[in-house]
């Protein structure tokens, strides 16, 4: 499966819920999450993110590899989102920090 990580953390813009093929994206008010029993892998959201959140689990590194059992438990807690949603008001300022 795909796993958001803690980059969408304060930004969530939302891309990858328009792209997602099986709706499975959940999302609090931090960020977004993928149900890995629902995901496909097909691979189609990780180029639409803004800041470059979405990793497939395999090619996690050793620090970001908590995030798969995250995004699996609160994917569990939280609604699925199928549109988008106006990005974080701290996404502007956290996506130029990433960036440059
Ligand atoms: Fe959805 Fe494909 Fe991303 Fe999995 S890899 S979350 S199926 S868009």
């Amino acid at each position: 499966a795909y796993v958001v990580t803690d980059l969408c953390c304060g930004c969530r813009y939302t891309e990858c819920v328009t792209v997602c093929p099986v709706e499975c994206f959940h999302v609090d008010e931090t960020m977004t999450y993928i149900d890995p029993d629902n995901c496909i892998d097909c691979g189609g959201c990780v180029p639409v993110c803004p800041v470059g959140a979405i990793q497939a689990s395999y090619l996690l590194a050793p620090d970001k590899v908590s995030w798969i059992e995250i995004n699996r438990a609160r994917s569990a807690e939280t609604p699925t989102i199928i549109s988008k949603l106006p990005p974080l008001p701290t996404a502007e300022e956290r996506r130029k920090a990433l960036s440059a």
